[in-house]
């Protein structure tokens, strides 16, 4: 099995997550980090609940460590595209606890929020910004966030940003950021749209794949019971009126 030690994660990034008592990486980790330590693209096919935060935000924390100098004012380095504020906050936070050796300066853009202490935090520059699409634009639209020198963008929830119509905002985002960023991609479905901004955006991706934690139907227990068709209803009703039934859905 393999160990965190292994997969070339900078030290100070090591002690954090070891400090969190966690020693074995998860199949999705162990699988992105190296590639993206490399700085290659990456497209990994992975549900919440997989450790795909940690995925992306060890191996960037380790990279920033070692390639040292700082974001240019209003700018960021890396990039993290999420679908919702309550992800941005997740990221931000897993960025905080794993990077509290590197202490990178890092702040979460987000809609909902006051736009004047987000416009402050990014003003002398960012090593990290976990953002929102829309609020994002309106900041890069005002001039208050410049991404004309962002090494790393990271899309997160890919097909949840598909969802919520976020498609055209990360397509301008990526569309600002240098031809030679690094593009990490993560997605729990790669509907054709996910897959055709891949093609787009990411150049020669590393494709991961992990199956989820648990999988739904590993939690549903499955029967059929063979009854006539006049005598359906019946059996439905009998079935529901059982006590172990709490909750049913029928269909
Ligand atoms: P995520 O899929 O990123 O939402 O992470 C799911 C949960 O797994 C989070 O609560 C993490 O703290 C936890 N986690 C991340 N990496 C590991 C690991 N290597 N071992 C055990 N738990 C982890």
């Amino acid at each position: 099995m393999t160990d965190f030690k292994t997969l070339g994660l900078a030290e100070t990034v090591l002690r954090a997550v070891t400090a969190e008592g966690y020693d074995t990486p998860t199949p999705i980790q162990a699988k992105a980090i190296p590639p993206v330590l490399e700085g290659r693209d990456v497209v990994g096919i992975a549900q919440t609940g997989t450790g795909k935060t940690a995925a992306f935000v060890l191996p960037l924390l380790s990279r920033l460590a070692a390639l040292g100098g700082t974001a240019k004012p209003k700018g960021t380095r890396i990039l993290v595209l999420t679908p919702t504020r309550e992800l941005a906050a997740q990221i931000h936070d897993a960025v905080r606890v794993y990077g509290k050796n590197v202490r990178p300066r890092s702040t979460v853009v987000v809609g909902g929020a006051k736009p004047g202490p987000q416009i402050r935090a990014c003003a002398a520059g960012l090593d990290i910004l976990v953002a929102t699409p829309g609020r994002l634009l309106d900041h890069v639209g005002s001039g208050a966030i410049k991404l004309t020198d962002t090494a790393v963008v990271v899309l997160d929830e890919a097909d949840q940003m598909l969802d919520l119509g976020f498609m055209p905002a990360v397509r301008r985002i990526l569309a600002m950021t240098p031809k030679t960023r690094q593009t990490v991609l993560f997605s729990a479905t790669m509907p054709t749209q996910i897959r055709a901004l891949a093609e787009d955006f990411l150049a020669d991706p590393v494709e991961i794949a992990v199956a989820p934690a648990s999988t739904p139907i590993e939690r549903i227990k499955q029967s059929v019971i063979k009854v006539p068709r006049a005598e359906k209803r019946d059996a439905l009703a009998e079935i529901l009126s059982d006590a172990a039934v709490q909750r049913a859905i029928v269909f």
